[in-house]
């Protein structure tokens, strides 16, 4: 036995730096995957436990690690590590991710979703993508730079919490943002979203990209009451024909077009790969945001759609008590995708100015979040990242854009702390195959991804 744990060691020595120091990264990605944190049976609080246990191993001193969790919620906790730099002045920097994972079923799955499974290349497992890769190298990051004592003037901030992946879960972000601003305050966070594009089977990277801002998701409520009465003597004045007119205008609008510092950029650094009509209505478009006929090519994609303006459809119909009688009340929810700048209120007000009926009752349901000005791409967070990635990977552009779902970044950014969706990590056409079966991350992806943040975090650290 005592042999064996010898040559064992040797083996270990003789490893060459660099593996050594992979395979450290390895185990802290391997025990974030191999932790269940679904909402229906995992544990993102046990999660969090073990990664401030690796960060006291390194020398964290308690007083730096804070585990959270809120009564009713004990197994939705999060941690929040701090390692303080030189100059006690200089603002922190925040790095987010979220701990939870979407549900996933074995019998479904052709591997153990909870067993991180390396094979041809990929990484498998519930989390390896979303978004235990960006948590795993956070949290090494925090290990390296204790560890080999790295100069920084500026402190980092780790927050990792849970609750993002279910609608109505408690979350973590969210929660840190109202109750624990102080302890998170930063002059900028990063956290995952913006994901860059590669070819098929690890072919070459096309672009990456970095979300500022996002847009808010803001559910109306429409209603129409009647009295009512037999349906064998109809009358015109019928809930149902008020809703649904009122519907079809809604639907038959287009939002002005707006945009941003990033999503105008977006549409600039898009042209040259779109090419052909398309792409030249990019480029008019980053040119002049107003012009609706370029608008109009442009929206033939709801991805450039959603990118230009604010949108609304509706998604739920609710009316009527039975086959043989009028309708007495109609209901439907209108889901707004609302841009940086306009208000739901503004919306709501347009919403009850298009349907042009005052039977038509519109209420804004409670928003999950705050609106949000997109926070600025200013040089001193671009120009270094935009270096590193030309070094690494050349001639592959970094893209802006207005992130048009929803990331904790929208918790962040309106409580004064501007983050953004970055990564450093590219995704195949099948998009890492998030939130879907047998989800998987090149490990190639994941390494070098690794090494650049590092990079990164050293420069806006220094
Ligand atoms: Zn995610």
């Amino acid at each position: 036995m005592r042999k064996l744990a010898a040559a064992a060691l040797a083996a270990c020595l003789a490893l060459p730096a660099s593996a050594q120091d992979q395979q450290s990264f390895r185990a802290i990605y391997k025990e974030m995957v191999e932790t269940n944190t679904t909402f229906s049976s995992g544990d993102c609080t046990l999660l969090a436990q073990k990664m401030a246990s690796r960060l006291k191993a390194v020398g964290y001193p308690d007083s730096d690690l804070h585990i959270f969790t809120v009564p009713d919620h004990l197994k939705e906790g999060s941690l929040v590590a701090v390692l303080p730099g030189s100059d006690a002045k200089a603002k922190a920097i925040l790095l987010l991710a979220h701990l939870d994972v979407v549900e996933a079923k074995r019998e479904d799955w052709t591997r153990d979703p909870f067993t991180l499974v390396e094979e041809d290349g990929y990484f498998y497992g519930r989390g390896t993508a979303d978004d235990k890769s960006v948590a795993a190298i956070w949290v090494d990051i925090m290990v390296h730079f204790k560890q080999d004592k790295i100069a920084h003037r500026r402190p980092l901030k780790l927050a990792l919490t849970c609750g993002e992946e279910t609608n109505g879960a408690f979350n973590g972000a969210k929660w840190l943002a109202a109750s624990q601003r102080a302890l998170i305050d930063a002059e900028f966070g990063l956290t995952e979203g913006g994901w860059g594009t590669m070819g098929e089977n690890g072919g070459k990277p096309i672009a990456l990209g970095i979300n500022a801002g996002e847009k808010l998701s803001q559910n109306y409520t429409l209603e129409v009451t009647n009295p009512g009465g037999h349906s064998m003597r109809p009358v015109k004045d019928n809930a149902i024909y008020h809703l649904s007119a009122g519907l079809l205008k809604i639907g038959a609008y287009d939002f002005p077009t707006q945009s941003t510092d990033a999503s105008r950029e977006y549409f600039a650094r898009m042209a040259p790969l779109t090419g052909g009509e398309m792409g030249g209505a990019m480029t008019a478009f980053y040119k002049n945001d107003k012009d609706a006929k370029v608008a109009s090519v442009l929206a033939a994609d709801p991805r450039f759609n959603a990118a230009m303006r604010t949108t609304c459809v509706a998604t739920l119909i609710n009316g009527g008590h039975a086959t043989n009688a009028l309708p007495q009340r109609v209901t439907a929810n209108v889901n707004c995708r609302i841009f940086p700048g306009t208000t739901p209120q503004d919306v709501r007000d347009k919403l009850q100015e298009l349907v042009a009926d005052s039977q038509i009752k519109i209420v804004a349901q409670a928003a999950h979040n705050d609106p949000s000005p997109a926070p600025p791409l200013t040089p001193a967070l671009m120009k270094p990242l935009v270096s590193e990635a030309a070094k690494r990977w050349p001639g592959v552009p970094v893209i802006p854009q207005l992130e048009i779902g929803a990331t904790d970044a929208s918790f962040m950014t309106p409580a004064g702390i501007p983050t953004y969706g970055f990564t450093g990590m590219f995704f195949e056409p099948d998009g890492s195959r998030l939130h879907g079966l047998n989800e998987r991350i090149r490990a190639k992806v994941l390494y070098d991804a690794r090494d650049y943040l590092t990079d990164l975090i050293r420069i806006y650290a220094k």
